[in-house]
Parts: structure tokens; C-alpha cells; sequence
């Protein structure tokens, strides 16, 4: 029996127990549906090591990338965010080594709300405190059942803690804010709330008139009142903002800070982002540190420029070379962005195979985190989670083929 870590989500669940037998797992405990499936990939989708889709050495793999990367003028480093701090941190260097554009999945997701609870503008609070402390918890444009099936035991609905003996049953309310009646809203059908798609702002402005004890002029009134009486009688409340809000809102993200800002005129309430891929906030933290800038990097002469000019989707018109790690954007990104991808010289560094892999003209396969490589990675609140490498393997990690590719050029 194998205790790994998983990292089929940014929970980063370190009580998974994994029995491998020869092409298949044979017993597991404490894994979702969503970690089996990262685990069983590592026996069904693997990549090998190939250049233009011949196989070669590893070696010969690693010297093609840094071929690449050293003939090209404006490389561009992307993905990051399904890898460990210690390889985020020699990709870093690699990009400004190469004078590199870098950025990473936050880019188009959760990006805007992430940038504001680093800096401290958002209030935020820890997966433990939830356990412990919070009698209410809103999911508002996220589904925790699929994207993070293990928050709600875990942590935000179904667990005791210390302030909270008596858990759902009395003592927890699980509230879903969504413009659909999905798999989290079933488990709360009293405390689901329908936001219109692209209405979230509206829905806001007519939360903060409930606030001020006004009639609101959107919405179903009466459930509009009702929530926010929910919302009154809460001691300590923590908003779980999916990519359906950050969508919604984009450059009214002010919004959510002012709501928030208001709730806790009446108690505490936090914010946590659901972040998706394991170690986005990860990258997001390290490239803060390193440049002051949580992605859209680009290095020139060893300094760092932010921009929206240097976003993935911007930077594929310009760029003439691409490393890709562990990130599928042929599958993920706009459609023109995905074919721009496609026609530069692409490497791609990933333990699985996808559509990414199989247009990329150099691909090197890495070893796979929580079972055959260890680390560390920043969990969606910000605590920090190492985990070491449970079975024996022959591929190298992302860190040690990142290292290789520097030293190379
Ligand atoms: S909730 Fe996330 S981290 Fe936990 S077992 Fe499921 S996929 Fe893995």
C-alpha cells in the first residue's frame, strides 16, 4: 500500500492510499473520481521521448529543445501550472536566461482574482480554518462535486471542527450561486441561487442593496432577501469564487472586493479561489517574488515586463518557438491560438499524452508527481505541501529535464 499525494486538483490530498498492480490500480482509499483518473493515466497515456514523431533518446530529445530555444528570438514558456515549485523555479530562469516570454494557465482564468488575494487586497484564509470556523460556505460559478470533489467532506460542508461539532446537520450552510442547477446545487437545493449567465455583477449590486437593507431591483427579490439574511446570520463565511464569476466579472472584479469588503462590516467572511491545475498559485507566488508580476512576463536583458502583450494568447502571434509543460493549451486555447502554437517549433514536456503532445516536434516525457516524482506545491489556500517520490522510475522529473535544457543552452 502506497500513501501518495495526488495532484488531480489544487485539494493536493495527501491521504490517498493506492494499491498498483502490473497496467491498473487494484484498491484505493480517500481518492475521488477525478484522482483516479490522473493516476490511471500514468498506465494508459504516457508519452515518449520523439523529435517530429520518431522516437530518439532522451538525450537526443533534451539537445533538440535546447536547440530550439537557443535559435529562437522570442521563445515563449508556458503552462507551469501542473508542476512543482522547484521546477517553476529553473523555468523561471531558463526564461529570462533566454530572454523569454513566461506565463501560465491564471493567464485566462483565475489570474485577476489570485493577483489580489496575493497582494492582500482580498481577504483569505486557510483550507483548516474552513474545517473549523466556517458556518457558511458560498460556491458562486464553481461546482466543487466535479472540479474539486473533496472539498465538501474535507473541508467546507460535511466535516466536524473545532467551532463546528455539529457540522452540516446544524451547523453548516453549503450555499451555490450558478447560472445552472449543477451537482454542488443538488446538495444544497434550499440554498441554490440562479445568477443569469453574464449577470453576476447585477447579482452583486442587488446583494449590496439587501445589505443596505433596500428593496433589490434585480432578481427574484424574495430569494435575493433570503440570501442575504443567510448572509447576516453568519459568523464566519468564505466565498469559493469559480471560473463562472471571475468570467462573468473580468474588469469588475472591484465588485467582488466591495461585497466582500461589506460582508465583513457585519462578520468575517474570506475569499478562496478555486483554483484548478495542483500549483497554479504556486507559479503565481514565485513569479511575484521573482519579478512582482503573478504571470505575462516577458524578460529582456535578464529584466522583467508585464503586460497584456505577454499573455499566452498575445505572445503565440509573435513568438517563433514554444515550450509547452504539462499543459494541453492545442485543446485548452482559443482555436487560432491553438493553431498559432502548432506551427512554431513546439516541445513539449509532459508525462501524458494529448493533443499538445502529438503536434509538438520535440516531445520529452516526464516522470509523474505524487507517485513517481516529488516536490512541493502551494495548495488553492496558500499552504504549502511536500511530497516525495513513492516507486522507483527511470524518467526524469520536470525539474531535472528543465535543468538539462538550461545547461544545454
Ligand atoms: S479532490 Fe483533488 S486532490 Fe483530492 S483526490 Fe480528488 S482530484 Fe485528488
Amino acid at each position: 500500500m502506497l500513501v501518495v499525494t495526488c495532484p488531480g486538483c489544487s485539494l493536493l490530498c495527501e491521504d490517498i492510499e493506492l494499491v498498483l498492480k502490473t497496467g491498473a490500480i487494484s484498491q484505493a482509499k480517500n481518492l475521488c473520481r477525478k484522482g483516479y483518473g490522473h493516476f490511471q493515466s500514468m498506465f494508459t497515456e504516457r508519452t515518449e521521448p520523439t523529435i517530429d514523431g520518431q522516437k530518439v533518446s532522451m538525450d537526443e530529445a533534451i539537445v533538440s529543445a535546447a536547440e530550439i530555444l537557443k535559435g529562437a528570438k522570442r521563445p515563449l514558456l508556458y503552462g507551469w501550472s501542473n508542476s512543482t515549485l522547484e521546477a517553476q523555479k529553473v523555468g523561471i530562469e531558463l526564461a529570462r536566461k533566454l530572454n523569454a516570454t513566461i506565463d501560465d494557465t491564471s493567464s485566462f482564468c483565475q489570474g485577476i482574482l489570485m493577483e489580489r488575494v496575493l497582494k492582500g487586497r482580498v481577504p483569505t484564509c486557510a483550507l483548516d480554518d474552513v474545517r473549523n470556523f466556517a458556518d457558511t460556505s458560498v460556491f458562486w460559478g464553481a461546482d466543487p462535486s466535479n472540479s474539486h470533489p473533496r472539498i465538501l467532506s474535507r473541508f467546507a460542508y460535511y466535516p466536524r471542527g473545532e467551532k463546528r461539532q455539529k457540522s452540516y446537520e446544524e451547523e453548516r450552510t453549503c450555499i451555490a450561486v450558478d447560472v445552472r442547477r449543477s451537482a454542488t446545487a443538488k446538495l444544497c437545493p434550499n440554498y441554490y441561487f440562479r445568477v443569469p449567465p453574464g449577470g453576476d455583477a447585477e447579482f452583486i449590486g442587488a446583494l449590496m442593496a439587501v445589505l443596505e437593507g433596500k428593496i433589490p431591483k434585480f432578481g427574484d427579490k424574495k430569494r435575493m432577501i433570503e440570501l442575504g439574511t443567510v448572509l447576516r446570520k453568519t459568523e464566519y463565511g468564505v466565498i469559493f469564487p469559480g471560473l463562472g464569476l471571475i468570467y462573468s466579472l473580468q474588469e469588475k472584479m472591484g465588485l467582488l472586493e466591495a461585497l466582500v469588503a461589506r460582508l465583513n462590516e457585519i462578520a468575517t467572511f474570506k475569499v478562496v479561489p478555486m483554483v484548478g491545475h495542483y500549483n497554479m498559485r504556486g507559479f503565481n507566488q514565485l513569479l511575484l517574488d521573482e519579478t512582482g508580476f503573478i504571470n505575462r512576463v516577458a524578460f529582456s536583458d535578464g529584466k522583467a515586463t508585464h503586460g497584456p502583450e505577454n499573455s499566452v494568447i498575445e505572445a503565440s502571434k509573435s513568438c517563433d518557438a514554444a515550450l509547452v509543460i504539462g499543459s494541453d493549451p492545442l485543446s485548452a486555447l482559443p482555436f487560432k491560438t491553438a493553431q498559432r502554437l502548432a506551427k512554431v517549433p513546439l516541445i513539449a514536456i509532459d508525462p501524458r499524452r494529448s493533443l499538445t503532445t502529438d503536434a509538438a516536434k520535440v516531445v520529452i516525457p516526464s516522470a509523474m508527481y505524487g507517485l513517481e516524482a516529488g516536490g512541493s506545491a502551494i495548495r488553492m489556500d496558500g499552504v504549502k505541501i511536500e511530497f516525495e517520490a513513492m516507486m522507483e522510475s527511470d524518467l526524469m522529473s520536470d525539474e531535472q529535464i528543465l535543468a538539462r535544457i538550461k545547461e544545454a543552452i
